[in-house]
């Protein structure tokens, strides 16, 4: 390997809002050190806090990755190149200064993926905005952000711009929702190479960053399950609660007791607003009085019950729910029944809180 080689993989790095110039046409790449069987490139940054720091160090981690011999250590150093701004990590002393007129912040959770939690996010969203709220939500699922696919906002990227020492993230606004997204920095293959704190920091600056402005409710959609993620992102962002949402079949409850024990561990101790089950039962285009209770009949009320939190709504499995999540016009904006189950639980949250 030579110096050359790695640079020319990270011409594949582009900074996501310097239109489709590289790391190494902005001149970021400060230093490439080869070792034996180890890389360290060194980026360097104006700012001490750039709000895509922690993409581009990720994405820079991800080229290497896919481009060197199998095995190969990486590693992703920054300075900052303005000597005279102070030296500080990047996204670990925000505060919450954008929070401060939203009125609730509510995590969205799952004991695992793939119960329909972001579907579900999206379209409370959606449903909440419809109400008549001020809604935003931070698409917070690291391994696979689905929100700018959601609403058909994929080929978008959110401003960001300084203001005096603060960097400032702007959201993207769409069905009278503002959202926000790791999805619109990374590519899904890049950003499952986040690990632990890389990830952690991202997300922070995701949500701390924006200029969310003011909300009635923000939505944080979770990433699933149960690991130091969460339990960091619970500590670090002032959530009221959360929900979880949860399938009625028997593995997926056994998760769910997984997520309801994180919120109420000792350090964290947040109050969990409900259950929301989905997919609770079939209900055929052609027939849409009939139900069919292919997971498995009440599964969300038991657990509801076992747990002493409330059954806050159930969405049924209807194809128009998922082909209004492939196509980008989530069920939440229609009058069908599928729509109207999502305006139903909105209404509920709502008076809940
Ligand atoms: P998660 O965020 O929990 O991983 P997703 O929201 O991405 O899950 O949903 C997984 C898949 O299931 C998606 O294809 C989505 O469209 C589909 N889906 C989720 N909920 C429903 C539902 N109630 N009816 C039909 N399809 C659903």
């Amino acid at each position: 390997m030579k110096e050359n080689e790695i640079m020319k993989w990270l011409l594949e790095v582009e900074h996501p809002v310097k239109g489709d110039r590289n790391l190494v046409e902005l001149g970021m790449v400060e230093k490439v050190e080869i070792g034996d069987n180890r890389i360290t490139v060194t980026l360097g940054f104006a700012k001490h806090r750039d709000p895509l720091a922690e993409y581009l160090i990720g994405s820079t981690k991800a080229a290497i990755i896919r481009n060197a011999p199998e095995g190969t250590e990486i590693e992703v150093k920054t300075i900052i190149k303005d000597a005279s701004q102070p030296k500080k990590k990047p996204g670990l002393d925000l505060g919450f200064e954008e929070l401060e007129n939203v009125k609730h912040v509510i995590g969205i959770a799952s004991g695992k993926g793939g119960v329909g939690k972001s579907t579900v996010a999206v379209n409370l969203a959606i449903a909440l905005a419809r109400l008549g709220y001020k809604v935003g939500l931070a698409d917070a699922d690291v391994y696979g952000p689905s929100v700018p696919k959601m609403t058909a906002t994929e080929e978008l990227i959110p401003d960001a711009y300084q203001e005096g020492e603060k960097e400032v993230i702007m959201p993207l606004e769409k069905y009278g929702v503002k959202w926000m997204s790791i999805g619109y920095f990374a590519k899904p293959e890049q950003a499952l190479i986040w690990r632990g704190p890389m990830a952690c920091n991202a997300l922070k600056q995701m949500i701390l960053q924006v200029r969310w402005g003011e909300l009635d409710f923000l939505l944080i959609d979770m990433p699933p399950g149960t690991g130091d993620i969460h339990i960091s992102l619970v500590h670090d962002i002032p959530m009221e609660g959360a929900v979880i949402v949860t399938t009625p079949q028997d593995v997926a409850l056994a998760d769910v007791e997984k997520g309801v024990n994180m919120f109420r561990n000792e350090s964290i101790r947040k109050p969990i607003f409900g259950l929301i089950e989905n997919m609770a039962w079939f209900t055929p285009a052609e027939h849409p009085q009939e139900k069919y209770y292919i997971f498995g009949k009440d599964g969300g009320a038991r657990m509801a019950e076992k747990y002493g939190i409330p059954l806050l709504g159930q969405i049924p499995i209807v194809q128009s729910i998922r082909e209004g999540g492939d196509s980008g016009e989530p069920a939440a904006l229609s009058t069908r029944p599928d729509g109207l189950a999502f305006a139903t639980l909105a209404q509920k949250i709502s008076e809940i809180l």
